[in-house]
């Protein structure tokens, strides 16, 4: 070390990429401090009693195919520091206005065989992506490099590339079978007509057949408060309560790695980036916006197709077309009247989140970035189309339009939830083809704003470290 140094590094922002940051270069022995914002650790993955009393909330994510995947939470005993993980019996319930509704089960064969004639269809295109998901994962949750499994990948990456709407209507031909992989690649937040947005429908396929959709006991901040754990048992600080405005607030360190998007990037460390750089940050652009809803209810969601009572998580959007369009008119600055809306039931298989008999549930539907309508009346209203009598159920809400979602925690710029649009040219390189590196010597990135994107999987926050420490080596 050239001069007397407080940290070998400091992070800035205790999302799940910021903690995994610390972690990994805590696990490397060096000193950590971890400054946030709020005065909680979690980022998007964090909860509270924001309705009523004894009523656990998820504000921002909630299920976790990909912390439960990812290479580097699964290397980390959270277990120990009080994460369990509850698996509905079924992943996804997908329900239709004819009071049927299709599930997405552990097993292909079991979702094929409700599938009728899609059945061939859906088992030939996740069959063997869930059986090697394993080995998927490492190169898809990773920065573009040389793949460590390239056969898989680059079959993988020939149906993942195509836009969803294609790979849809050329594989399935019933209304039941493309509207359940339009909502699974709708989590892309991008056009189903865009390239690259089957990709995400194709992943959460796999992922709900290779591991499930677990949500966390208790409440997702049951997941951040273990990772924060778990650092400080590595001997890492964390400074909550401290939203940082310049680096120079800082203490000193031989490395800073920032949790933030390139918008907030840009604010806070100005005086050390080139002008270059920070000209490509402030062409980087964000996604679609995120209008979100939590409900305190005297009782159950009374579906009308008894599937739904299965899944944690329920897709509300009735076919391909439909879906298709509310996310065309989200991305193009509209208001759909019939939003595509996702959903989750916590409460159904975690009985720590409510009052006993009592329910919570969580839904969101995708907006225009910074969008400023109401969509509460249009989500309850998709709600009680396939559960008549839900409105009577509601006991309080809490809303969160975009607005909401970034004063809670600034990396939601506008109510993007991914860091950023998964527009191919943002896909692989983001923010700039530097990735990590920014163009301060000793500074880094290590938000969703990077490799891979968005979700919570903590591998923008590994890879940024694992970086960081090259340096420090
Ligand atoms: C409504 C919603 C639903 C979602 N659902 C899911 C889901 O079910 N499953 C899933 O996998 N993903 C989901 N996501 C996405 C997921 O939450 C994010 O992709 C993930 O949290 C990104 O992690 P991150 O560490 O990059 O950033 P974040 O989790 O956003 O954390 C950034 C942290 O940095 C802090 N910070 C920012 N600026 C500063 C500053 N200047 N000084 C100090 N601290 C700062 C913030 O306060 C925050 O704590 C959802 C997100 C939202 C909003």
């Amino acid at each position: 070390m050239a001069r007397a140094e407080r940290y070998d590094a400091v992070v800035v922002g205790a999302g799940p990429n910021g903690l995994a940051a610390a972690i990994a270069l805590a696990q490397a022995g060096k000193s950590v401090a971890l400054f946030e914002a709020n005065d909680s650790v979690g980022g998007g993955v964090c909860s509270a009693e924001v309705t009523l009393p004894g009523f656990v909330h998820d504000l921002c994510s909630s299920v976790y195919p990909l912390a439960i995947g990812s290479p580097f939470f699964r290397s980390l005993p959270l277990v120990q520091y009080g994460l369990e993980w509850i698996h509905s019996p079924a992943a996804l319930a997908h329900p239709f206005d004819d009071a049927t509704a299709l599930i997405v089960e552990r097993s292909v064969e079991a979702t094929a065989a409700r599938l009728g004639k899609d059945g061939d269809a859906y088992r030939k295109l996740m069959a063997p992506l869930a059986a090697q998901w394993e080995d998927l994962s490492v190169d898809i949750l990773a920065p573009p490099r040389l793949p460590r499994h390239p056969v898989q990948l680059a079959r993988f990456g020939l149906s993942a590339i195509q836009p969803a709407q294609r790979l849809v209507e050329r594989r399935f031909t019933s209304t039941a079978a493309r509207a359940l992989f339009a909502g699974l690649a709708a989590h892309s937040m991008l056009p189903l007509e865009y390239r690259g947005s089957a990709a995400f429908g194709l992943v959460l396929g796999a992922t709900a057949h290779a591991l499930g959709w677990p949500i966390a006991r208790g409440g997702a901040q049951k997941l951040a408060d273990a990772l924060a754990a778990y650092f400080r048992s590595l001997g890492g600080e964390i400074f909550p309560g401290r939203p940082i405005e310049t680096l120079a607030e800082l203490p000193s360190s031989r490395v800073v790695i920032c949790d933030v998007t390139p918008r907030q990037l840009i604010k806070i460390a100005r005086q050390q980036l080139s002008r270059p750089y920070v000209e490509k940050l402030a062409k980087f652009r964000y996604g679609m916006g995120a209008f979100k809803v939590d409900w305190a209810l005297s009782a159950a969601v009374p579906w009308r197709a008894a599937e739904c009572r299965q899944a944690a998580t329920v897709h509300l959007g009735a076919s391909l077309p439909e879906i298709a369009l509310s996310e065309r008119m989200a991305w193009s600055g509209f208001r759909s009247n019939s939003p595509f809306v996702l959903l989750v039931q916590p409460s159904l298989f975690d009985a720590s989140r409510a009052p006993p008999g009592k329910h919570t549930l969580w839904a969101y539907c995708h907006v225009p970035n910074g969008s400023t309508f109401d969509m509460t009346e249009k989500i309850e209203a998709q709600i009680e189309r396939f559960a008549p009598g839900f409105r009577d159920t509601i006991l309080a809400r809490c809303v969160a339009p975009p607005a909401e979602l970034a004063r809670r925690n600034a990396n939601l710029v506008g109510g993007d939830i991914n860091g950023g649009a998964p527009i191919l040219s943002q896909l692989f390189l983001r923010p700039t083809r530097r990735l990590y590196a920014t163009s301060a010597p000793g500074l880094y990135l290590c938000s969703s704003s990077t490799p891979p994107g968005g979700g919570v999987h903590g591998m923008c926050g590994y890879f940024a470290a694992r970086r960081a420490l090259r340096r420090m080596s």
